[in-house]
């Protein structure tokens, strides 16, 4: 009986296994070819305050696979470190978002925020990563203000002390750095003193709770301490007016998510940013 239903368990879940391998060995061979043949692209989603300015955006990578459709980054960024393809993709997102800014402020469009890109550890560990981010900025003439870079907890933990040191170094030209996902995986509160900060990402796992009744003291006492350590705080993946409403009355001043956009192809953010321009205006 064992053996039966041992197989039959084995018939279940070869067929899901043979396609999970396939599809990851497509995944890897397609982005070797996904630079190239240019099928990535960066989306863009706003970030706004309690009064819905726009302070900010998030830079998203999107990969156009021509059989698969869309990837999602959540798919496709764990292969891309795995295989160490994520060293050139981050490079290319790094100089597209900096491409993208210095054009906005060519073109005069009404964004005068910091626009946030996504570090993979990998990355971060990189000798020379500091002097890279660097030289893009100068390359692109972009002020080092402008650019928030978001790392997470798991990627400086892998050598702290190394990479407290880049962002450092990175900070002291001007750059601002943002821990993202922040109260997931190995959270510790020393983290926030050892860091060079300025931002906190409250992760959307927390954020989800607050549409409860019940307290949340959690959420609320990030915010504090984010506060108390004069850093800005930011709740992802706001998509309810009764997320915002509170988190607004626990004190947090940033937000994200689809309830103000859904991340957008370029144009269609600029359209989004022009919008928002235009009913300021008329509004006020
Ligand atoms: P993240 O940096 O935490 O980005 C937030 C994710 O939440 C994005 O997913 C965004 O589209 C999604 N999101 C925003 N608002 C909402 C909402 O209201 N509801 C829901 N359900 N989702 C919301 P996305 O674009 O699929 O990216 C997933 C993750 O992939 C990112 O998480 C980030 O860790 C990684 N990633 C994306 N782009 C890059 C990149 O250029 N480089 C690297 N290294 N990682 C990237
Ligand atoms: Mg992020
Ligand atoms: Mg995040
Ligand atoms: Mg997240």
């Amino acid at each position: 009986r064992a053996k039966s239903l041992g197989r039959g368990r084995l018939q279940m879940y070869l067929p899901t296994l043979q396609t999970a391998a396939a599809n990851r060995l497509k995944l890897e061979e397609g982005l070797r070819r996904a630079l190239a043949e240019a099928q990535l692209e960066l989306y863009f989603q706003p970030k706004v305050d309690a009064t819905a300015r726009v302070v900010g955006a998030e830079a998203l990578l999107r990969w156009s696979h021509p059989e698969l459709g869309s990837v999602s980054p959540a798919d496709f960024i764990p292969v891309a470190e795995e295989t160490g393809i994520i060293i050139s993709i981050g490079r290319w997102v790094l100089d597209k978002t900096m491409e993208s800014i210095a054009k906005w402020q060519r073109n005069a469009v009404p964004f005068e925020g910091s626009l946030s890109v996504n570090i993979s550890a990998w990355q971060l560990a990189q000798p020379d990563f500091a002097e890279m981010v660097s030289d893009c900025a100068r390359f692109h003439a972009v002020e080092p203000g402008r650019i928030t870079l978001e790392v997470t907890e798991t990627a400086v933990l892998q050598d702290m002390r190394d990479v407290v040191q880049k962002l450092k170094q990175l900070r002291e030209q001007g750059f601002r750095v943002s821990l993202d996902d922040f109260g997931t995986g190995y959270s510790s509160l020393s983290h926030l003193r050892d860091l060079p900060l300025d931002e906190i990402k409250i992760d959307r796992a927390f954020v989800i709770e607050v549409e409860d009744e019940t307290a949340h003291p959690l959420v609320e006492s990030m915010i504090a301490i984010g506060g108390h350590m004069n850093l800005d705080v930011v709740a992802e993946g706001v998509d309810s007016e009764v997320k915002r409403e509170r988190l607004i009355r626990m004190g947090c001043r940033q937000f994200q998510g689809y309830l103000i956009s859904r991340p957008l192809p370029e144009q269609a953010f600029l359209w989004w940013l022009a919008d928002r321009a235009a009913s300021l205006r008329l509004s006020g």
